[in-house]
């Protein structure tokens, strides 16, 4: 990479950081656009008129011939259908159609992906789950940048990475360029803390506001038989979430497994006095019981299985946990969840670090023989209508527009034998593309409790932190040099498994924190962790744009 592309980079990013912090998707919605970018993306609409209109193309049209592209697609393991109905509407009003290069019956994304490259025949459009795999085919030349082909074709691309900070910040890679146009997020809060409000009730207790009230609630939960069958059968804390439940505990404590950015200084945490704190905690909470004894294994039928067993308390989890309110009424009379602010930890400080942020989307292969044509293409759904067909569907069939302009999903969405997303999903709406994810559909397929729970965190955005790179499923995600990025997999591919291995050892009571801890970071020392933060730090700062 060219010292000086660096240098301009680290001049966007900083220029991105001193602007606002939203969440907002586009120039789409009057709500969260500032003053200056609504005039910017007016001025873009504008431009975009005038070329529909030079170009003599009516409505929606991209191209005045049908047009037809390949593109590899296997979202969660669904390949791309050119036979789904959103996509035949779509071909109908640009006259580009999309042909899937997956084949159906495909059940393996990566090994999918794999095979293509190792082919050589690159369909014209590439999505690809891992963001970083789509910025190193880029890199090695296999995608093209879409840097000067958005500035021509695309305003409503640009509208958007002028407005909005995270999505720009996504779609540039270090080098400068721009290889692909993610999947953009409009609501910032992703999953909340929630808790059994009819136990509470019971037990005479408020909601817990801190960490150490948090302990004496479910202390209660798990002694005195909130469910009143006599046993001592709670499960007072579980979640659902896989490998990363440890951590959703561990943020109890502001603390973790991994790294975490704090006053622009990147930590390794359990170097940390935090972490101390926070496998003791964990330690105490497992040995009373508060903590779901199963909690390593039992994966993600927990929530099913203890919620329906009228057994669980407590959870970190996604909007959808407030559905249990109505599936369960009949058969555990009274059960309520309710969510809850994120309760402070042991220095007062309240944080909630699982939010959303854009993620993976699709770009343009060096075998695509029109780029200009599916950059058009590309930008069709970031305009109101390309956007509506992506997150609502069929006007008049999956959903309905309102006298105010407000859209409702029809009863064929919302009483579908599948869930409203997986119906959606079915018509090849909500697929993995470049696009907005908006906060309305969400919304709208939200039960009151859930909406309350969104409402309450997104009301809050300084419980996210600001100067946060994107920190999903637990793990900070920052954009290295092609070189840091092999050294920086080689350390932390010796160094991660290590830790989770000694933390679980800690909780599960098999070995001694307190005395194994001095040794447990000389051998973090000895693995190389001063190097991999080292890295992290660099990747850091180009993130904060001093570098
Ligand atoms: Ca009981």
């Amino acid at each position: 990479m060219k010292k000086d592309s660096r240098k301009v980079m680290a001049l966007m990013l900083l220029a991105a950081m001193t602007a606002s912090m939203t969440a907002g998707c586009s120039g789409k919605s009057g709500e969260t656009t500032s003053t200056t970018a609504a005039s910017q993306a007016a001025g873009t609409e504008a431009a975009a008129t005038e070329a529909a209109t030079e170009s003599g193309l009516e409505g929606s049209l991209i191209s005045a011939e049908p047009k037809e592209f390949t593109i590899f697609d296997n979202f969660n393991n669904m390949p791309f259908d050119s036979n789904w109905q959103v996509w035949q509407e779509v071909q109908k009003r640009t006259n580009i159609g999309l042909k899937g290069t997956v084949a159906l019956t495909n059940s393996n994304e990566d090994e999918a992906f794999n095979l293509m490259l190792s082919s050589g025949q690159l369909a014209d459009i590439i999505s690809y789950k891992d963001s970083s795999e789509l910025e190193k085919l880029g890199r090695d030349g296999g995608l093209i940048p879409l840097n000067d082909l958005i500035d021509q074709y695309a305003p409503h691309i640009k509208a958007v990475m002028e407005e909005d900070d995270r999505f720009r910040q996504a779609c540039y890679s270090l080098d400068g360029n721009i290889y692909y146009i993610p999947k953009n997020q409009e609501l910032l809060s992703a999953e909340y803390w929630w808790i059994r409000k009819d136990w509470l009730d019971k037990l005479g207790l408020e909601v817990p506001t801190t960490v150490d009230e948090l302990h004496d609630v479910l202390y209660a939960f798990r002694n005195e038989d909130p469910n009143g069958n006599g046993q001592k059968d709670e499960v007072p804390l579980f979640d659902r979430a896989g490998w990363k439940m440890p951590e959703e505990y561990l943020y109890l404590w502001d603390t973790s497994t991994t790294f975490y950015p704090r006053d622009g200084k990147m930590t390794f945490e359990p170097l940390e006095e935090n972490f101390k704190t926070g496998v003791k905690g964990m330690i105490q909470w497992y040995e009373e019981g508060i903590l779901d004894p199963e909690f390593f294994t039992r994966g993600s039928s927990a929530r099913d299985t203890l919620l329906s067993g009228n057994l669980g308390g407590c959870t970190h989890d996604w909007v959808s946990a407030g559905n249990y309110n109505t599936s369960l009424a009949d058969a555990i009379p009274g059960f309520e969840m309710v969510p809850f602010a994120p309760p402070a930890d042991q220095n007062g400080n309240v944080k909630e670090r699982v939010s959303r942020y854009p993620g993976a989307g699709w770009g343009i292969s060096s075998m695509c023989s029109d780029p200009e044509t599916v950059i058009k293409f590309m930008d069709y759904f970031f305009t109101e209508e390309g956007d509506a067909l992506m997150n609502w569907g069929i006007e008049g069939d999956t959903y309905t527009v309102n006298a105010d302009g407000t859209r409702q999903f029809t009863d064929k969405v919302l009483k579908s034998e599948l869930t409203p997303i997986g119906y959606l999903r079915s018509i090849g709406s909500q697929y993995r593309i470049g696009m907005c994810q908006d906060g309305d559909y969400e919304k709208a397929v939200m039960t009151e409790i859930g909406k309350e729970a969104s409402d309450m965190y997104d009301s809050h955005p300084e419980w996210f932190g600001t100067d946060m790179p994107p920190y999903a499923d637990g793990e900070i995600e920052l954009k290295y040099t092609a070189e840091d990025d092999t050294e920086y997999k080689n350390i932390m591919a010796s160094i991660q498994p290590y830790v989770e291995e000694k933390f679980q050892s800690w909780v599960l009571g098999v070995n001694d924190f307190e005395a194994d801890y001095d040794d447990f970071i000389a051998e973090l020392k000895a693995r190389g962790i001063d190097r991999a933060l080292e890295i992290n730090q660099k990747a850091y700062d180009t993130y904060l744009g001093k570098n």
